[in-house]
């Protein structure tokens, strides 16, 4: 049968190449054991794990967005502006388009 044939010559390969690979697997074993000991020593720097989401939609600013100004604005709804700048931003409109 050359099946049997063909399975010998595997097992010998597959001695030949433990024997000339043995040191080199031991080397390699220690290594991934130690690996897995340790994990947080993985030189990866590819891609961190999700560190921050770092995905604000808008930088929300800390007061009325009116040059100068530093009163609390009303929100999106006002444009991030204070009632007082709001309501001077709407009276122009108003007089802009009131022709
Ligand atoms: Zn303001």
């Amino acid at each position: 049968m050359p099946s049997d044939r063909i399975r010998r010559i595997a097992q010998q390969f597959i001695v030949d190449v433990e024997q000339a690979t043995r040191l080199d697997l031991q080397e390699e074993l220690k290594r991934l054991v130690d690996g897995m000991a340790q994990p947080q020593r993985s030189a990866t720097t590819a891609s961190p794990p999700s560190s921050k989401p770092a995905k604000k939609k808008r930088k929300t600013p800390p007061h009325c967005v009116h040059d100068g100004c530093v009163l609390p604005h009303g929100g999106p709804g006002r444009s991030y502006l204070c009632k007082q700048h709001y309501d001077e931003r709407e009276r122009a409109k108003k007089e802009g388009s009131a022709k």
